[in-house]
């Protein structure tokens, strides 16, 4: 499987990805709003985008689709349940159907929370890679302000993200990684491992930007790191009604809550 990686320059920090098959050169577009960089990566590497997958159905995802179809004539895949208001889809998808690129198969986990219709896409590689949209972001969680809910964000990290693999490549739809240690260090001020990687973040230009791993997620994720004691008693100054033994489902409600207005 191969994977490019492109960085926006935009406001909104959005990171696109090509996935290709490296026997037949077709590729599959995630995201692609600036669609002409897309395109002039897959000329460079000599690729055919014959897919585009949005994670979900917000502009800053889906804003590129009508330009790489006219240059492409590639297909649209997204959530069936975002189709409607996307518009233009030819394939909804559904959690467990497949999406084929070339020989690759990549696998489509229905991940609510960030909106209600959102897909990550999982290649069950070596090592396996995610493509999870704003649901997860490198030592973050995606807010839930439009269209989505944080009960949600919670089951799907709890019941589908935290099993993946520790080996599993994380590929989120923006780039926040250091504004995102920074709260894991606002909440947990002695986690080593965050500042360490936040003093290599803020080196690097975003096109660069470290990409994580699951398992680096559970040392530098606050919102994987539910019952650590620090979290939990720095979240009970913000919360004192929380008690000392809160559920995993509250903290990470109160911690998200805390990031909206962080
Ligand atoms: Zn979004
Ligand atoms: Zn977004």
């Amino acid at each position: 499987m191969l994977i490019e990686r492109i960085w926006s320059a935009n406001p909104y920090r959005n990171f696109h990805y090509l996935v290709a098959c490296p026997q037949t050169g077709e590729a599959l577009a995630i995201d692609p709003l600036e669609w002409r960089l897309c395109l002039q990566a897959a000329r460079e590497k000599g690729w055919q985008i014959t897919q585009i997958l949005n994670t979900h159905e917000h502009r800053d995802h889906t804003g590129g689709n009508a330009g790489l179809v006219g240059a492409t004539g590639a297909k649209v895949l997204a959530h069936e349940g975002a189709a409607s208001r996307i518009g233009g889809i030819d394939r909804g998808l559904a959690g467990g159907d497949i999406v084929r690129v070339g020989r690759l198969e990549l696998e489509c986990l229905d991940t609510p929370g960030h909106t209600m219709a959102h897909i990550c896409l999982l290649a069950r590689a070596d090592p396996p890679a995610l493509f999870c949209g704003d649901t997860l972001f490198n030592a973050g969680a995606g807010n839930c302000h439009n269209g989505g809910h944080p009960r949600q964000l919670y089951e799907t990290f709890v019941t589908q993200l935290a099993r993946l693999p520790d080996e599993t490549r994380v590929f989120p739809g923006h780039e926040y990684l250091a504004r995102n240690l920074e709260f894991t260090l606002d909440r947990e001020p002695d986690n080593a491992a965050a500042r360490q990687l936040l003093e290599a973040a803020r080196g690097q230009a975003p096109a660069a930007t470290t990409l994580t791993t699951l398992g680096e997620e559970k040392r530098i994720n606050t919102f994987f790191r539910l019952q650590n004691p620090t979290v939990i008693a720095r979240l009970r100054e913000a919360f004192p009604d929380i008690g000392d033994a809160p559920d995993a489902r509250t903290v990470f409600l109160k911690l998200r809550e805390l990031r909206n207005a962080w």
